[in-house]
Protein backbone atom coordinates (compact mmCIF):
# COMPACT_ATOMS: atom_id res chain seq x y z
CA UNK A 1 0.00 0.00 0.00
CA UNK A 2 2.90 2.01 0.52
CA UNK A 3 3.51 3.25 -3.34
CA UNK A 4 0.24 4.30 -3.68
CA UNK A 5 0.12 6.23 -0.92
CA UNK A 6 3.23 8.31 -1.75
CA UNK A 7 1.78 8.58 -4.75
CA UNK A 8 -1.62 9.91 -3.26
CA UNK A 9 0.67 12.58 -0.87
CA UNK A 10 2.43 13.71 -3.72
CA UNK A 11 -0.49 14.47 -5.99
CA UNK A 12 -1.95 15.92 -2.79
CA UNK A 13 1.25 18.24 -2.46
CA UNK A 14 0.78 19.34 -5.91
CA UNK A 15 4.56 17.98 -6.47
CA UNK A 16 5.41 16.22 -9.17
CA UNK A 17 7.86 13.67 -9.37
CA UNK A 18 11.21 16.00 -9.55
CA UNK A 19 9.92 18.07 -7.03
CA UNK A 20 9.39 15.44 -4.52
CA UNK A 21 12.79 14.05 -5.25
CA UNK A 22 14.74 17.61 -5.18
CA UNK A 23 12.89 18.28 -1.61
CA UNK A 24 13.58 14.78 0.10
CA UNK A 25 17.06 14.51 -1.57
CA UNK A 26 16.70 11.53 -3.82
CA UNK A 27 16.12 10.72 -7.45
CA UNK A 28 12.89 10.99 -9.25
CA UNK A 29 13.78 7.84 -10.60
CA UNK A 30 13.96 6.75 -6.92
CA UNK A 31 10.50 8.51 -6.41
CA UNK A 32 8.74 6.66 -9.23
CA UNK A 33 9.80 3.61 -8.01
CA UNK A 34 8.62 3.54 -4.54
CA UNK A 35 5.38 4.89 -5.88
CA UNK A 36 5.36 1.42 -8.39
CA UNK A 37 6.43 -0.75 -5.21
CA UNK A 38 9.52 -1.67 -7.36
CA UNK A 39 11.60 -0.47 -4.32
CA UNK A 40 10.94 0.59 -1.11
CA UNK A 41 12.30 3.34 0.39
CA UNK A 42 14.20 3.29 4.14
CA UNK A 43 12.70 4.47 7.22
CA UNK A 44 15.24 7.38 7.02
CA UNK A 45 13.67 8.16 3.96
CA UNK A 46 10.18 7.60 4.32
CA UNK A 47 10.58 10.36 7.26
CA UNK A 48 12.10 12.92 4.86
CA UNK A 49 9.20 12.18 2.39
CA UNK A 50 6.81 12.86 5.16
CA UNK A 51 8.36 15.88 6.14
CA UNK A 52 8.22 17.38 2.51
CA UNK A 53 4.70 16.29 2.02
CA UNK A 54 3.19 17.78 5.37
CA UNK A 55 1.99 14.22 6.47
CA UNK A 56 2.98 12.17 9.56
CA UNK A 57 4.74 9.05 8.55
CA UNK A 58 1.37 6.89 9.23
CA UNK A 59 -0.31 8.25 6.50
CA UNK A 60 1.49 5.83 4.29
CA UNK A 61 0.76 2.87 6.06
CA UNK A 62 -3.20 3.81 5.96
CA UNK A 63 -5.31 1.93 3.82
CA UNK A 64 -7.22 3.82 1.71
CA UNK A 65 -10.30 2.84 0.10
CA UNK A 66 -12.17 5.71 -0.77
CA UNK A 67 -14.18 6.44 -4.19
CA UNK A 68 -15.25 9.62 -5.34
CA UNK A 69 -18.13 9.13 -7.80
CA UNK A 70 -20.69 11.63 -9.34
CA UNK A 71 -18.35 15.00 -8.77
CA UNK A 72 -19.61 18.54 -9.75
CA UNK A 73 -17.45 21.12 -9.34
CA UNK A 74 -18.66 24.69 -9.36
CA UNK A 75 -15.51 26.57 -11.24
CA UNK A 76 -15.34 29.71 -12.59
CA UNK A 77 -12.42 28.96 -15.55
CA UNK A 78 -11.06 25.29 -16.38
CA UNK A 79 -9.45 24.11 -13.16
CA UNK A 80 -6.40 22.32 -14.28
CA UNK A 81 -6.18 18.56 -14.26
CA UNK A 82 -3.11 18.91 -12.16
CA UNK A 83 -5.58 21.37 -9.84
CA UNK A 84 -8.11 18.73 -9.89
CA UNK A 85 -6.12 15.93 -8.64
CA UNK A 86 -4.49 18.22 -5.67
CA UNK A 87 -8.00 18.88 -4.49
CA UNK A 88 -9.73 15.56 -5.26
CA UNK A 89 -6.57 14.06 -3.44
CA UNK A 90 -7.05 16.24 0.01
CA UNK A 91 -11.02 15.29 0.03
CA UNK A 92 -10.01 11.88 0.07
CA UNK A 93 -7.15 12.74 2.60
CA UNK A 94 -9.51 14.72 4.97
CA UNK A 95 -12.36 11.66 4.26
CA UNK A 96 -10.20 9.37 5.41
CA UNK A 97 -9.28 10.94 8.58
CA UNK A 98 -13.18 11.54 9.05
CA UNK A 99 -14.19 7.90 8.62
CA UNK A 100 -11.15 6.75 11.11
CA UNK A 101 -13.10 9.02 13.56
CA UNK A 102 -16.30 7.74 12.96
CA UNK A 103 -14.75 4.36 13.68
CA UNK A 104 -13.51 4.94 17.16
CA UNK A 105 -16.78 6.85 18.08
CA UNK A 106 -19.74 5.39 16.09
CA UNK A 107 -22.21 5.89 18.81
CA UNK A 108 -21.82 9.79 19.14
CA UNK A 109 -22.55 10.22 14.93
CA UNK A 110 -25.20 11.77 12.99
CA UNK A 111 -27.24 9.25 10.71
CA UNK A 112 -26.54 9.15 6.94
CA UNK A 113 -27.65 12.43 5.05
CA UNK A 114 -30.78 12.13 3.60
CA UNK A 115 -33.19 14.85 2.54
CA UNK A 116 -36.52 15.22 4.84
CA UNK A 117 -39.45 13.44 3.76
CA UNK A 118 -42.62 15.59 2.31
CA UNK A 119 -40.56 17.82 0.29
CA UNK A 120 -42.28 19.00 -2.83
CA UNK A 121 -42.16 16.08 -5.76
CA UNK A 122 -41.67 18.61 -8.39
CA UNK A 123 -40.11 22.01 -8.89
CA UNK A 124 -41.82 22.76 -12.61
CA UNK A 125 -40.76 27.05 -12.15
CA UNK A 126 -38.29 28.87 -10.06
CA UNK A 127 -40.42 30.52 -7.69
CA UNK A 128 -41.56 26.80 -6.69
CA UNK A 129 -37.82 26.53 -5.05
CA UNK A 130 -38.78 29.05 -2.12
CA UNK A 131 -41.29 25.90 -0.58
CA UNK A 132 -38.52 23.91 -0.94
CA UNK A 133 -36.14 25.99 1.18
CA UNK A 134 -38.45 26.36 3.29
CA UNK A 135 -39.36 22.71 3.94
CA UNK A 136 -35.69 22.36 4.27
CA UNK A 137 -35.16 24.83 7.00
CA UNK A 138 -38.09 23.29 9.00
CA UNK A 139 -37.00 20.02 8.89
CA UNK A 140 -33.69 20.63 9.91
CA UNK A 141 -35.15 23.13 12.45
CA UNK A 142 -33.35 26.17 11.71
CA UNK A 143 -36.47 28.47 12.23
CA UNK A 144 -36.12 31.70 9.90
CA UNK A 145 -33.16 33.42 11.24
CA UNK A 146 -29.41 33.47 10.10
CA UNK A 147 -27.52 30.45 10.20
CA UNK A 148 -24.80 30.79 12.40
CA UNK A 149 -22.39 28.17 11.61
CA UNK A 150 -23.45 26.14 8.50
CA UNK A 151 -21.21 23.59 8.32
CA UNK A 152 -21.93 22.50 11.70
CA UNK A 153 -25.16 22.48 10.87
CA UNK A 154 -24.81 20.18 7.44
CA UNK A 155 -22.31 18.01 9.22
CA UNK A 156 -25.12 17.02 11.96
CA UNK A 157 -27.34 16.65 9.19
CA UNK A 158 -24.97 13.92 7.73
CA UNK A 159 -23.18 15.84 5.04
CA UNK A 160 -19.63 15.64 5.38
CA UNK A 161 -18.11 19.21 4.97
CA UNK A 162 -14.17 19.57 3.56
CA UNK A 163 -12.85 22.94 3.61
CA UNK A 164 -10.14 22.27 0.90
CA UNK A 165 -6.75 24.95 0.77
CA UNK A 166 -6.30 23.26 -2.70
CA UNK A 167 -9.03 25.58 -4.99
CA UNK A 168 -6.78 25.73 -8.20
CA UNK A 169 -5.63 29.64 -6.96
CA UNK A 170 -9.56 30.22 -6.44
CA UNK A 171 -10.71 28.24 -9.60
CA UNK A 172 -13.39 26.90 -7.82
CA UNK A 173 -15.87 27.28 -5.38
CA UNK A 174 -16.93 24.04 -4.57
CA UNK A 175 -18.08 20.29 -5.23
CA UNK A 176 -20.91 17.89 -4.18
CA UNK A 177 -19.84 14.23 -4.33
CA UNK A 178 -20.89 10.62 -3.50
CA UNK A 179 -17.93 8.49 -1.69
CA UNK A 180 -18.52 5.50 0.02
CA UNK A 181 -22.14 5.67 0.77
CA UNK A 182 -21.63 9.11 2.39
CA UNK A 183 -22.58 12.59 0.87
CA UNK A 184 -19.59 15.13 0.42
CA UNK A 185 -19.41 19.14 0.12
CA UNK A 186 -16.42 20.72 -0.86
CA UNK A 187 -15.75 24.18 -0.08
CA UNK A 188 -12.20 26.51 -0.75
CA UNK A 189 -10.77 27.12 2.68
CA UNK A 190 -9.88 30.73 1.24
CA UNK A 191 -13.05 32.15 0.47
CA UNK A 192 -14.38 35.17 2.24
CA UNK A 193 -17.30 33.45 4.19
CA UNK A 194 -20.55 34.56 2.63
CA UNK A 195 -18.85 33.52 -0.49
CA UNK A 196 -18.44 29.38 1.58
CA UNK A 197 -22.00 30.25 2.52
CA UNK A 198 -23.32 30.44 -0.54
CA UNK A 199 -21.48 27.79 -2.02
CA UNK A 200 -22.54 25.17 0.74
CA UNK A 201 -25.89 25.97 -0.06
CA UNK A 202 -26.01 25.73 -3.94
CA UNK A 203 -24.12 22.55 -3.73
CA UNK A 204 -27.16 21.56 -0.79
CA UNK A 205 -29.56 22.71 -3.58
CA UNK A 206 -27.80 20.08 -6.57
CA UNK A 207 -28.64 17.60 -3.46
CA UNK A 208 -32.94 19.02 -2.77
CA UNK A 209 -33.36 19.56 -6.43
CA UNK A 210 -31.77 16.48 -7.72
CA UNK A 211 -35.22 14.60 -9.95
CA UNK A 212 -37.33 17.52 -9.11
CA UNK A 213 -36.25 20.28 -11.32
CA UNK A 214 -38.70 20.33 -14.75
CA UNK A 215 -36.20 20.52 -17.67
CA UNK A 216 -37.13 23.75 -18.92
CA UNK A 217 -34.93 25.23 -15.92
CA UNK A 218 -31.53 25.97 -15.85
CA UNK A 219 -29.98 23.80 -12.54
CA UNK A 220 -26.71 26.13 -11.91
CA UNK A 221 -29.79 29.15 -11.80
CA UNK A 222 -32.41 26.97 -9.92
CA UNK A 223 -29.15 26.15 -7.36
CA UNK A 224 -28.51 29.82 -7.20
CA UNK A 225 -32.07 30.30 -6.25
CA UNK A 226 -32.01 27.81 -3.82
CA UNK A 227 -28.64 29.15 -2.25
CA UNK A 228 -30.45 32.08 -1.84
CA UNK A 229 -33.78 31.35 -0.29
CA UNK A 230 -32.05 28.71 2.09
CA UNK A 231 -29.81 31.71 3.51
CA UNK A 232 -32.56 34.31 3.73
CA UNK A 233 -36.35 32.94 3.74
CA UNK A 234 -38.45 34.90 1.33
CA UNK A 235 -40.58 35.93 4.50
CA UNK A 236 -37.76 37.26 5.92
CA UNK A 237 -36.00 38.95 3.13
CA UNK A 238 -39.37 40.87 2.70
CA UNK A 239 -39.61 41.99 6.21
CA UNK A 240 -36.26 43.75 6.20
CA UNK A 241 -36.59 45.04 2.77
CA UNK A 242 -39.72 45.71 2.51
CA UNK A 243 -42.06 44.50 -0.19
CA UNK A 244 -41.16 46.63 -3.07
CA UNK A 245 -38.25 48.98 -3.40
CA UNK A 246 -36.47 51.20 -6.26
CA UNK A 247 -32.85 51.69 -4.56
CA UNK A 248 -30.94 49.65 -2.07
CA UNK A 249 -28.31 51.54 0.15
CA UNK A 250 -24.77 49.93 0.07
CA UNK A 251 -24.92 50.05 3.72
CA UNK A 252 -27.61 48.71 4.30
CA UNK A 253 -26.66 46.00 2.15
CA UNK A 254 -23.71 46.19 3.70
CA UNK A 255 -25.33 45.24 7.21
CA UNK A 256 -27.43 42.79 5.95
CA UNK A 257 -25.05 40.93 4.52
CA UNK A 258 -23.22 40.55 8.37
CA UNK A 259 -26.15 39.75 9.92
CA UNK A 260 -27.19 37.14 7.65
CA UNK A 261 -23.96 35.61 5.72
CA UNK A 262 -25.37 36.51 2.28
CA UNK A 263 -23.06 39.03 0.19
CA UNK A 264 -24.43 42.08 -1.21
CA UNK A 265 -24.26 41.13 -4.43
CA UNK A 266 -26.69 38.12 -3.25
CA UNK A 267 -29.25 40.29 -1.48
CA UNK A 268 -29.98 42.39 -4.76
CA UNK A 269 -30.27 38.87 -6.67
CA UNK A 270 -32.07 38.29 -3.58
CA UNK A 271 -34.62 41.53 -4.14
CA UNK A 272 -34.79 40.96 -7.83
CA UNK A 273 -35.63 37.11 -7.25
CA UNK A 274 -38.80 38.27 -4.80
CA UNK A 275 -39.49 41.11 -6.91
CA UNK A 276 -39.16 43.62 -4.49
CA UNK A 277 -36.64 45.40 -6.98
CA UNK A 278 -37.92 44.81 -10.39
CA UNK A 279 -35.61 44.37 -13.75
CA UNK A 280 -34.63 48.17 -14.39
CA UNK A 281 -33.95 48.88 -10.47
CA UNK A 282 -31.61 45.88 -10.48
CA UNK A 283 -29.80 46.99 -12.99
CA UNK A 284 -29.30 50.12 -11.75
CA UNK A 285 -27.80 48.40 -8.61
CA UNK A 286 -25.91 45.89 -10.84
CA UNK A 287 -24.07 48.99 -13.36
CA UNK A 288 -23.45 51.19 -9.53
CA UNK A 289 -21.62 47.74 -8.06
CA UNK A 290 -19.38 47.56 -11.82
CA UNK A 291 -18.20 50.98 -11.68
CA UNK A 292 -17.56 50.31 -8.07
CA UNK A 293 -15.92 47.13 -8.46
CA UNK A 294 -18.18 45.71 -6.34
CA UNK A 295 -19.08 43.09 -8.72
CA UNK A 296 -15.71 41.18 -7.85
CA UNK A 297 -15.15 42.40 -4.63
CA UNK A 298 -17.34 43.95 -1.96
CA UNK A 299 -16.23 47.24 0.01
CA UNK A 300 -15.57 46.93 3.73
CA UNK A 301 -15.20 43.51 6.54
CA UNK A 302 -15.22 40.50 5.06
CA UNK A 303 -17.98 38.37 6.21
CA UNK A 304 -16.04 36.32 8.78
CA UNK A 305 -15.17 32.54 7.44
CA UNK A 306 -17.07 28.93 7.92
CA UNK A 307 -15.26 28.17 11.14
CA UNK A 308 -16.39 24.17 11.53
CA UNK A 309 -15.54 22.71 15.22
CA UNK A 310 -17.21 19.34 15.33
CA UNK A 311 -14.47 17.17 14.03
CA UNK A 312 -11.88 18.90 15.92
CA UNK A 313 -14.15 18.67 19.15
CA UNK A 314 -14.89 15.05 18.66
CA UNK A 315 -10.98 14.30 18.37
CA UNK A 316 -11.02 15.82 21.86
CA UNK A 317 -13.76 13.82 23.11
CA UNK A 318 -11.75 10.90 21.86
CA UNK A 319 -9.14 11.80 23.52
CA UNK A 320 -10.38 12.42 26.91
CA UNK A 321 -12.70 8.84 26.94
CA UNK A 322 -9.40 7.40 25.89
CA UNK A 323 -10.51 5.89 22.49
CA UNK A 324 -7.11 7.09 20.91
CA UNK A 325 -4.00 8.21 21.77
CA UNK A 326 -2.43 11.48 21.53
CA UNK A 327 -0.54 10.72 18.33
CA UNK A 328 -3.60 9.10 16.61
CA UNK A 329 -5.14 12.63 17.81
CA UNK A 330 -2.53 14.42 16.07
CA UNK A 331 -2.91 12.47 12.75
CA UNK A 332 -6.36 13.38 12.83
CA UNK A 333 -6.02 16.99 12.95
CA UNK A 334 -2.96 16.86 11.10
CA UNK A 335 -1.00 18.75 13.43
CA UNK A 336 2.12 17.89 14.97
CA UNK A 337 2.38 16.32 18.30
CA UNK A 338 4.10 19.34 19.81
CA UNK A 339 1.37 21.31 18.33
CA UNK A 340 -0.89 19.18 19.70
CA UNK A 341 0.17 19.03 23.21
CA UNK A 342 0.54 22.49 22.95
CA UNK A 343 -3.06 23.09 22.44
CA UNK A 344 -3.83 20.49 24.97
CA UNK A 345 -2.42 22.75 27.74
CA UNK A 346 -4.82 25.63 26.06
CA UNK A 347 -0.78 26.96 25.22
CA UNK A 348 -2.35 27.80 21.88
CA UNK A 349 -5.42 29.64 22.33
CA UNK A 350 -7.12 29.62 18.60
CA UNK A 351 -9.90 28.07 18.18
CA UNK A 352 -9.95 26.82 14.50
CA UNK A 353 -8.59 23.75 15.02
CA UNK A 354 -7.95 22.34 11.44
CA UNK A 355 -10.86 20.71 10.46
ZN1 LIG B 1 -23.75 23.81 -9.24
Amino acid sequence: MLGPRIKQGRMAAGLSLRDLAQAAGVSAMAISKYEREQIRPSSETLLRLAKVLGVRTEYFFRQSDIELSEVEFRKHAKLSAKDEGKALEDVREQLERWLELEAVIPASWPKAFALPRGLPAGVAAYDDIEALAERLRTAWQLGTGSIRNLVDKMEEEGIKVILTPHDGGKKFDGLVAKANGHTVIVVGQGWPGDRQRFTLAHELGHLALNGRLASSLDEERACNRFAGAFLVPREEATRVLGASRTWLEPRELYLLKHEWGLSMNGWIHRAEDLGILNKAAARRHWEHFARQGWRESEPGDPYPRERPCRFAQLVYRALAEDLIGESKAAELLGIPLAELRARRRMDATDAADRH
